[in-house]
């Protein structure tokens, strides 16, 4: 069986253009990077043996450059103009090359699957249309003068998607015969001639970007997958006469500073450490080599943020950072909120997702004795 698929782009996407303000027809709004037209033909592609585009013919060849399409055919006034150049275009084919069925795909849902072709296909051997269709789950109302005028029974109805599918020859025939008819949908055109067309299942995710909320949602659906990813991160720094005491990004009044190379920030350094350790790009003295002049007495704030910056190139989000400070003074609590603020700015995330907490180590060990402090730090961060 040979499988053809008219992919619709004649539509001006007039909806989508009065509630988004954007210019583009939307079958050509870029989602994931490319066009959303490109996205449903590739996702048609391995599942029919040709694909026949339909609309303005140098934007379809801008958009669907290097994929193995038919070359496009202009669309025209009405979608059944439309539909009926793209059959007539595989009628034109060479005996061994025209279909045995046709499906017909708007060019603005991106997010078809091998599945839904799969069951169109499989009721054509049955009827000689189907349709993919979702049972409505709203109530419905009609309405008359803003208030309700009545509930409508959802027994029996459904939402009609694409791609629809029909024996091709039967399908032409109808079409040439009915040039007259601005049929909304493709199946209406054999409903009307009394021919049965299958509804098979369709798909919830099978959306047709119609609105700006429709491609929030699709980019959810093709964007990256992010995975999540941990880091650990933990830092240790004397404490010195005569230096001021920077945390987190803070001064904090006490008797010692803390010494090191930069303005050691022990709380900012185990922080990068844990987002380089969830990325596994190294550790804060790779990037940061103490070795070089440049980072003598240095702001660890720039750290951080070229932290945050490396989970952003890297396409990825920081969902929450946990820091443990471990020292007997100066007491963290009074500071803990200021310290989480200026972190979270830092990484130009809401402080929420950012965590300041200290304990003691109970007069034991190094930071027992305040010979210094020392700090602990785990990030979770998504990345595609
Ligand atoms: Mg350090």
């Amino acid at each position: 069986m040979r499988v053809a698929a008219i992919l619709l782009a004649a539509g001006t996407g007039s909806r989508y253009a009065a509630t988004t303000g954007c210019a583009t027809p939307k079958q050509y709004v870029l989602l994931a990077g490319q066009p959303v037209i490109r996205h449903a033909a590739e996702a048609l592609l391995p599942h029919v043996s040709s694909i026949q585009p339909v609309g303005d013919p140098s934007s379809l060849n801008d958009a669907l450059q290097g994929l193995a399409v038919l070359s496009p055919v202009q669309g025209g006034q009405t979608r059944q103009a439309s539909v009926r150049a793209g059959l007539e275009a595989l009628d034109a084919l060479p005996p061994e090359q025209k279909p045995d069925l046709v499906l017909v795909h708007d060019g603005a849902r991106p997010y078809v699957t091998g599945q839904l072709v799969a069951n169109v296909v499989a009721a054509l051997a049955e009827h000689p249309g189907a349709i993919p269709a979702v049972p409505v789950a709203d109530t419905l109302k009609r309405e008359k003068d803003g208030v309700i005028d009545g509930t409508v029974s959802r027994e029996h109805l459904f939402r009609a998607q694409t791609p629809q599918g029909f024996r091709f020859g039967l399908f032409l025939d109808l079409h040439r015969a009915a040039a007259s008819l601005n049929a909304t949908d493709d199946a209406k055109l054999l409903e009307e001639s009394g021919f049965s067309v299958a509804l098979v299942p369709g798909d919830e995710d099978n959306i047709k970007l119609t609105y700006e909320a429709d491609l929030v949602r699709l980019e959810r659906l093709i964007g990256p997958t992010l995975l999540p990813r941990v880091g650990l991160g933990y830092d240790v720094h004397a404490f010195e006469e005569g230096r001021p005491l920077i945390m987190c990004g803070i001064t904090i009044p006490h008797t010692h500073g803390l010494a090191g190379h930069s303005d050691a920030d022990v709380g900012i350094h185990a922080l990068c450490d844990a987002i380089y350790g969830a990325l596994a790009e190294g550790d804060i003295g790779r990037h940061f080599p103490p070795s070089q002049n440049e980072w003598k007495d240095a702001d660890s704030a720039r750290f951080l943020i070229h932290a945050g910056q490396r989970i952003r190139e890297r396409g990825g989000m920081l969902v929450n950072a946990d820091l443990t400070l471990i020292c007997e003074r100066p007491k963290i609590g009074p500071h803990a909120q200021a310290m989480r603020e200026r972190l979270a700015a830092l990484l130009e995330v809401d402080v929420d997702r950012i965590s300041v907490k200290a304990t003691t180590s109970e007069r034991l060990g190094f930071t027992g004795r305040e010979e210094g402090i020392a700090c602990a730090a785990t990030v979770s961060v998504l990345v595609p």
